[in-house]
């Protein structure tokens, strides 16, 4: 059976069935698939981590995974770097300082 909102596969035993008052039943494989659905109102070929959106998309696992990869290498390449930024506001500060000490003896 498949999640009706991420159309994963539900193992035996486990995820829930939820039936509306028209008659309409949902599997969910997680609350977090039925918050979305339900509590959310998300749909699910709109939420990119869900199957039913690379099958809309035609994305495939793999090209999604490799996308994965890609971000986790810029966030860790970011963490990485010191802000540059920093080093140039501080010059910046004792710049000014240093204008207005003289000014002061004046
Ligand atoms: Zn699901």
């Amino acid at each position: 059976m498949k999640c009706s909102f991420c159309s994963n596969e539900i193992p035996r035993g486990t995820g829930m069935t939820y039936v509306q008052n028209d008659a309409r039943i949902f599997y969910f494989c997680s609350s977090k698939c039925q918050k979305g659905q339900l509590k959310l109102r998300h749909k699910g070929w709109e939420v990119k981590w869900t199957e039913t959106y690379r099958k809309a998309k035609s994305v495939s696992a793999a090209t999604a995974a490799a996308s994965k990869e890609k971000n986790k290498e810029q966030k860790q390449e970011q963490k990485q770097k010191p802000a540059p930024k920093k080093d140039a506001k501080q010059d910046t500060k004792q710049d000014i300082k240093q204008d207005k000490q003289p000014q002061a003896k004046q």
